[in-house]
């Protein structure tokens, strides 16, 4: 077992870390074992207040140093997330519950991102457009937008945060963040490693609250200039509703219902190991998460019996015990939404290989597992289910595969697996997704674009389009007198 001592996590409000004027606090919880393992601060309005002025102070501040600096800065970050990635690592499994090795490599995939998009803000270039006089010279100039409001889940409390803190600061935006009240503190350590390295105070704040408080007053006020919020698709519609209302910037990252199509010239043994790893990885607890598997009937059986193999093969149990692969559920509203998935699924007709029930009386523990034979009015087939469940269903063309892919109105990621360069061509073309791995587990590298089409959001958390998030466009036109 790794040992660790948790910490209560305060705001961060023009560089200084403080307590909530009001003093409140929300208690934090082991979702291993139910207890309560420390507190974070409950922001309110007087404090939105302070953390908004620090944010404008912070941009005037932040926008005025060249890129190259910026990068530097940033850079140091990283570093300083890499040599603490074991203690944060700890912090995320104790409050999330994933497995530490998975929170390792959060943290340090993080600090990979903030060195791709340091450099990446050094490349932020405009243009010289050639003129119809020329006297004349005409530029185009990429401008930071402004103070920026995100809202991140508790999923994955760095990397929510991190794709956007780090695009953000690479083109030369403050930013505020509402972190996850159910994981503060490592979202807390990814900011410290900012505040550590040199970044500026006011340039990065951070509140914990109500999020439906916090995001009502943050979203409107004139500081805010642009708006970015990962989470569910109703949330996400409503904050989206009111960034428009106030002509705000926004990125959505909303949930997915991600398609596997398994086909009839696939390798099993692939998509198991490929797509199963996936499932299962922060306990299904992922956007991005494999949930349909659409798999050909001449293989359905085989596949089945696979996955039920590799499911009944994972250990659950408390993240930071030695040799756990898949933790509880981040939360006790989980368990409550698995237990209805499966016996929705049941009632519907479908079969439970392996899996479906709670496990133990203390802690979030769900176990891992497999449905066959769904049907497509279960609620598993049509709702994210965000939990450890594959639900497989057999299909008999690659045709009608596609087909019930695109039923749903999500469209974030999409899995195929498959040998033939005709299917490939296909999937490619015809499949309502922002994000397609084929014969391989998801890898969103920030040099990806990440983001969804349909319910699933817009604008893109990865590559240059996430910059360009961040960046408004001037056009300047000189005439030499
Ligand atoms: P939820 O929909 O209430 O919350 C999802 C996230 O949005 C949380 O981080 C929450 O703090 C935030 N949120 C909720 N209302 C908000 C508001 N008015 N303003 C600002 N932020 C707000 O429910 P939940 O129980 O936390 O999660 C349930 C569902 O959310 C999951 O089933 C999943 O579909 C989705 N979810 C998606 C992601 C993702 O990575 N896209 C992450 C977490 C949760």
């Amino acid at each position: 077992m790794v040992t660790s001592s948790y910490t209560d996590t305060r705001l961060l409000i023009n560089g200084e870390w403080c307590d909530a004027l009001s003093g409140k606090t929300i208690d934090v919880l082991n979702p291993a074992t139910g207890q309560p393992i420390g507190k974070v601060a409950h922001a309110g309005i007087a404090d939105l207040d302070r953390a908004l002025a620090a944010a404008q102070h912070g941009f005037e501040t932040w926008r005025k140093v060249p890129a190259h600096e910026r990068a530097g800065i940033m850079r140091r970050a990283a570093a300083l997330l890499r040599e603490r990635a074991e203690e944060v690592a700890r912090l995320m499994t104790m409050e999330q519950g994933k497995p530490y090795a998975e929170s390792r490599v959060e943290v340090l995939s993080a600090a990979d991102i903030i060195e791709w998009f340091a450099d990446e803000g050094r490349r932020v270039y405009g243009r010289v457009v050639p003129p119809r006089n020329l006297s004349v010279q005409q530029t185009v100039l990429k401008e930071p937008i402004g103070p920026v409001a995100a809202f991140t889940p508790w999923n994955f409390p760095i990397n929510q945060v991190v794709r956007k803190l780090s695009a953000a600061l690479a083109s030369g935006c403050s930013f505020l963040v509402k972190a996850p009240e159910e994981t503060p503190a490592s979202p807390a350590a990814l900011l410290k490693a900012f505040a550590d390295a040199g970044v500026p105070a006011g340039v990065i704040g951070l509140v914990f609250g109500d999020p439906a408080e916090i995001s009502g007053y943050l979203i409107p006020h004139p500081v805010i200039r642009k708006v970015t919020f990962t989470g569910s698709t109703p949330v996400g519609k409503q904050l989206a509703a009111l960034a428009g209302a106030h002509m705000k910037r926004a990125t959505m990252e909303l949930g997915g219902h991600a398609p596997v199509i398994v086909a009839e010239d696939a390798d099993v043994e692939l998509a198991v190991k490929a797509a199963g790893a996936a499932k299962f990885r922060n306990a299904g607890q992922v956007c991005i998460s494999p949930t349909r598997f659409l798999v050909h009937n001449s293989i359905r059986e085989d596949f089945v019996r696979a996955l039920v193999k590799h499911a009944e093969g994972l250990k659950l149990g408390d993240g930071l015990a030695e040799g756990t692969s898949l933790g509880p559920l981040a939360n006790a509203r989980r368990l409550t939404a698995m237990s209805k998935v499966v016996e929705d699924a049941r009632a519907t007709g479908a079969k439970i290989e392996t899996g479906g029930e709670r496990v133990g009386t203390a802690g979030n523990f769900f176990a891992p597992t497999v449905i066959s034979n769904v049907s497509l009015e279960a609620d598993v087939f049509n709702n994210e289910p965000f939990g450890p469940v594959a639900a497989v269903r057999g299909v008999d063309s690659l045709e009608e595969a596609i087909a019930e892919a695109n039923r749903l109105p999500f469209g974030l990621a999409g899995y195929a697996f498959t040998k033939s360069f005709k299917n490939v061509h296909l999937l490619s073309q015809q499949l309502e997704v922002g994000m397609l791995w084929i014969n391989q587990p998801a890898t969103p590298w920030p040099e990806m674009p990440f983001g969804g089409v349909k319910d699933s959001g817009y604008g893109s958390e990865g590559g240059p389009e996430a910059m360009e998030a961040y960046l408004v466009t001037k056009s300047v036109t000189v005439a030499a007198v």
